[in-house]
């Protein structure tokens, strides 16, 4: 299992220049059913992911946001993959992903899966072909085992 608690690393909004007074940060097991801010999806009441409550200068109120376990996840792998995973799951949220149409535009788990796999592949053929070019593949090694870890959260998800 991906070790979810890396997430808090993740800066969630990027280089957002307000002030930001972030009151509370952490992993959590969820006690009610919310929604994910990335992927919009249902969180189930039982699951873990990254709840977090703050304010910024924009906002008078306290806002508190929170991320499903694939996304959780997808943050604490982001470090390794330059985002690529969590960046697709927050895209996909719009319900449309851009450059593609018909059926496959839609949002689904069962897409974004068959998106990670494909990515995968990739990482895969990537460290492969540096492998046989004898160039340093420690970096690839590591996010393809952190990919491993994350693709069995297939199983999390489709349980949902
Ligand atoms: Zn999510």
């Amino acid at each position: 299992m991906i070790d979810l608690n890396e997430a808090l690393h993740e800066e969630p909004w990027g280089n957002y220049d307000l002030p930001l007074r972030v009151f509370r940060d952490k992993i959590v097991t969820f006690r009610k059913v919310h929604k994910c801010h990335s992927c919009q999806q249902e969180i189930k009441a039982g699951t873990r992911g990254r709840s977090r409550t703050e304010k910024s200068s924009e906002f008078d109120d306290l806002e508190a946001f929170r991320w499903c376990t694939v996304c959780t996840a997808a943050q604490a792998i982001a470090q390794n993959d330059e985002g690529d995973v969590m960046e697709r799951r927050h895209i996909i949220a719009a319900g449309v992903t851009p450059g593609v149409s018909g059926a496959e535009s839609a949002w689904t788990p069962a897409w974004f899966w068959a998106w990670f796999d494909r990515h995968f592949k990739e990482v895969e053929n990537d460290r492969d072909e540096d492998a046989a070019e004898g160039e340093d593949t420690e970096f690839l090694d590591d996010t393809i085992g952190l990919y491993m870890k994350f693709t069995k959260l297939r199983d999390h998800e489709a349980a949902q």
